[in-house]
């Protein structure tokens, strides 16, 4: 299947036909809609590539949202987990062979030296609240300090660290003891864009928080973070940022929660993000592509936090499912045996190269960033200033109709976000370029 190629004008007939379906059956707050008016209803996926219901192939630079390191439908995972689905099919949360062998490979590529354990779950929200039960048993602590633009899922006490308005509207006060503070977000930060000085003064205002008295905080017990914050724009924390946050963590009996949710399994170019810190968190939260694509995510904890209090407290009927770790087996073996991680770092760089040249001729483009396969290019109305253009959901929708699959995304609905599968090459990535190219064209003429 090469991409992209469109056929018949997006979207096709057979395409609104299930969007018309689709807005009778589903409820308005799904995504289904959310990235653009008039979603691609997908039909079948290989590599990189997606057709449509119309026979349309569009080129997936959103990439499951980060699930499809492997790309669409790759052969050995596809045939993990068929010949498991025939075998054994589910096995609540009890053991099965998949479910032992994939916990044994994932806690073989996490780096440190404190002995590790997991627990299984289904999604990464799910992940992300086992970490936080897990950090408030083990410190008798109930406070948990989170990143301004950070995203750790759409369940309460996920969604009570992120600090995004459009999930959290009408919802009023979820679970408390959650604080936001800002992330090393250089294009934009209060502590100007020098990377130590950014760095030095987010973590000297976290310190004066836990250290005053009357600072109004009170029983920390772990701060939460994105070695790249993806949702809130593909922006890598600078190098040190992790470092810091884990000795002030390791200063105050705090501890640290790295989210690999997006960033994990290679997507950076190396395991997991917060490798290139050099940092051994306490806890990581893992989902997506941990499994190419089936439901299946994780909380690793240090072991005396995993086997704390909380006995048989937590589970899940789907978590461990025997057909997904079949398959995130296979995908873990794909991810080394085709050396995804190298890929995605000399990707990433050829990508970010193509943005900056397209940066040069579109004034409308006033930072491009990344790490590995984590890449952005974020709209501004005026250089000088920095003002946020918030077009990414019309220029995706855009991109939708010249074949190219992407993620708006950013804080201020600013950022073209890049999640292709790490299989992608330089023709893939051309392509994109090309599309992107006309877009910002398009937009400037507006
Ligand atoms: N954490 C991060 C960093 C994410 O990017 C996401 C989803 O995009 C989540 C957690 C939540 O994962 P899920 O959508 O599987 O619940």
């Amino acid at each position: 299947m090469r991409a992209p190629q469109i056929r018949t004008p997006h979207p096709g007939p057979r395409t609104r036909a299930h969007l018309d379906r689709l807005r009778r059956a589903e409820g308005k707050p799904a995504l289904s809609f959310g990235l653009s008016p008039e979603a691609v209803v997908m039909e079948r996926g290989r590599g990189a590539a997606v057709e449509d219901v119309d026979g349309n192939l569009f080129l997936d630079f959103a990439g499951g949202f980060g699930s499809l390191n492997a790309g669409h439908s790759h052969p050995k995972i596809v045939a993990a987990a068929c010949a498991q689905a025939e075998k054994l099919q589910q096995a609540m949360s009890v053991g099965s062979p998949p479910r032992t062998r994939l916990m044994e490979k994932v806690l073989s590529l996490v780096p440190g030296s404190a002995p590790k354990k997991m627990l299984m779950a289904t999604s990464g929200s799910e992940a992300a609240e086992m970490a936080i039960k897990l950090a408030r048993r083990a410190t008798g602590r109930q406070e948990i300090v989170a990143f301004q633009g950070g995203f750790h899922g759409r369940t309460s006490g996920a969604l009570s660290l992120t600090a995004r308005g459009a999930q959290r509207q009408g919802l009023g006060t979820l679970v408390p003891g959650a604080h936001h503070v800002p992330y090393p977000y250089l294009y934009r930060s209060t502590f100007g864009d020098d990377p130590a000085a950014c760095v030095e003064g987010i973590l000297r205002l976290i310190e004066s928080y836990l250290e005053n008295p009357a600072g109004g905080w009170g029983g920390v017990a772990a701060v939460i973070v994105e070695a790249v914050q993806g949702n809130g724009g593909m922006i890598p924390a600078p190098a040190g940022f992790l470092r810091g946050l884990h000795g002030l963590c390791a200063r105050h009996g705090i501890l640290l929660i790295a989210d690999e949710v997006m960033s994990g399994f290679h997507r950076t170019g190396r395991a997991f993000a917060f490798e290139h810190d050099g940092v051994e968190p306490d806890l990581i939260v893992l989902g997506k592509s941990i499994s190419g694509g089936f439901p299946l995510a994780a909380c690793v904890a240090k072991e005396e936090i995993a086997d704390d209090t909380g006995h048989r407290s937590e589970g899940t009927t789907y978590g461990g499912s025997p057909v997904s770790c079949a398959a995130g087996l296979a995908a873990l073996e794909v991810y080394e045996e085709e050396r995804l991680g190298e890929r995605a770092e000399k990707m990433g760089a050829y990508f970010l190269k193509g943005l900056e040249g397209l940066a040069e001729r579109h004034p409308a483009v006033g930072e491009v960033r990344g790490r590995g396969l984590m890449v952005a290019a974020e709209l501004v109305s005026d250089r000088a200033s920095r003002e946020p253009l918030p077009l990414a959901r019309d220029l995706s929708a855009a991109a939708v109709e010249k074949g190219l699959l992407l993620y708006p995304g950013g804080q201020y609905g600013n950022v073209l976000a890049f999640l292709p599968p790490l299989i992608i090459g330089e023709a893939d990535i051309d392509a994109a370029l090309g599309i992107i190219d006309e877009l910002l064209l398009g937009a400037a003429r507006t």
